[in-house]
């Protein structure tokens, strides 16, 4: 049996994406910038999936803008917005992904102040410590801070956050990766100035994200060169690949409630299952709606086999990962899983689900664990 159970890292790309994919591969292969019937065919698809984007987040077609994918995006707030609208400080969490914990160092050393919220064992902000800090000072501050984080699934509550933006005059930008296709966002009602979001975890293609920039914040392009993208992002368009992010989008949106109570209810029997078969099992993060219901990141103890379980599940025809994809392999220990001081001696493996999984292929993955770990003994009765 060959299970993939690593959706937060990526997830399959939707048949009906790619067919509407295909036609801008072969036979539709203008350049939207040319004026001519190929350069309009090309033109009118980035369009249509633009206002599909706008309309899966409430905002209007004109504050949505494709990039190469959610790094750049990410990439691009907070550089741009210290270079266009004079961030003198940035807010932002300790278990980030890297791309804005790397931006966000970034500036650092070009002499921004930057400041980490505390966040608790579970991966939730302090609020309270987050109005202190916006409190503190009246530099124009940019928050950055993710709607879900990608290893242990810990959701931001976006109305509070922005209505601490909004109260402090601070610009609020979230990295939405995790959760644009899995969870309504509406910007306007919410007050975001910047989100984030990556075609290739809602099963659209990779290579391919978008920015949402709030029209009262632009920004200046992150890429320098011709007018695309409204002049916001150079460079010819990865056509093929906004129309594929569109569909998915669109196919995301439109299944979204179904979608969310099937994988929720694969999360839950998941867990009930380990929490009946395993001796010693815990989790990192929330497991109830607090935590993002694709995502369950398990705790096991530390031993020989547990100590690889990745590659041990991988043997085992599992795909899982340690921590996130971004580190696992590589034998880096996870930031996150530090920023909330998981147990050390103890071996996280996150399981990741999509509309695609079954409860068959969890009662494989348990059954392969049970080889890995001390499994329960049943009370025999006498
Ligand atoms: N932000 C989060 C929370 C993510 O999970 C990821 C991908 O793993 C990214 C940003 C980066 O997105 P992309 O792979 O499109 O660059």
């Amino acid at each position: 049996m060959r299970v993939y159970f690593d959706n937060a890292a990526t997830t399959a790309l939707a048949r009906e994406a790619l067919d509407e994919m295909l036609p801008y591969l072969t036979e539709n292969f203008g350049n939207p910038s040319s004026i001519h019937s190929y350069g309009r065919k090309s033109r009118a698809a980035i369009e249509k999936a633009r206002k599909i984007v706008a309309g899966a987040i409430n905002a209007s077609s004109a504050e949505v803008f494709f990039t190469s994918c959610g790094t750049e995006s990410n990439n691009m707030v907070i550089k741009q917005s210290v270079k266009k609208l004079g961030v003198q400080r940035i807010i932002s969490s300790p278990i980030e992904h890297h791309c804005v914990l790397h931006s966000v160092q970034t500036e650092a050393g070009e002499g921004i102040k930057t400041e980490m919220v505390k966040i608790n064992s579970f991966g939730e902000v302090d609020y309270e410590y987050l109005e202190s800090l916006l409190k503190s000072s009246d530099e124009k501050t940019l928050v950055s801070l993710m709607h879900s984080n990608n290893e242990i699934g810990t959701l931001l509550d976006l109305e509070r956050v922005s209505a601490l933006c909004e109260l402090y005059g601070a610009y609020f930008h979230t990295d939405s990766v995790q959760t644009v296709g899995y969870y309504p966002i509406d910007v306007q009602k919410l007050k975001i100035h910047f989100l984030s979001g990556s075609g290739h975890k809602f099963h659209g293609p990779k290579g391919v994200g978008f920015v949402y920039i709030n029209s009262a914040a632009a920004l200046s392009p992150f890429i320098d060169g011709g007018s695309q993208e409204r002049n916001m992002r150079a460079g010819t368009e990865n056509i093929y690949g906004i129309v594929g992010l569109g569909k998915a989008l669109e196919m995301a949106i439109t299944d979204m409630e179904r979608t969310r109570q099937y994988i929720a209810e694969l999360r839950q029997y998941m867990k009930s299952k380990l929490d009946n078969e395993l001796a010693d099992v815990s989790y990192n993060g929330f497991t109830d709606d607090r935590g993002h219901y694709k995502l369950l990141s398990v705790s096991l103890p530390l031993n020989n086999k547990t100590d690889l379980i990745v590659f041990n599940l991988d043997i085992a025809g599992i795909a899982a990962s340690a921590g996130s994809a971004c580190t696992s392999g590589s034998e880096v220990g996870s930031h996150v899983l530090a920023g909330i001081n998981a147990p050390q001696d103890r071996k996280a493996v996150r399981f990741s689900f999509s509309k695609h999984n079954t409860k068959e292929e969890i009662d494989y993955v348990v059954e392969e664990l049970k080889k890995m770990v001390p499994v329960k003994q049943l009370a025999v009765a006498k």
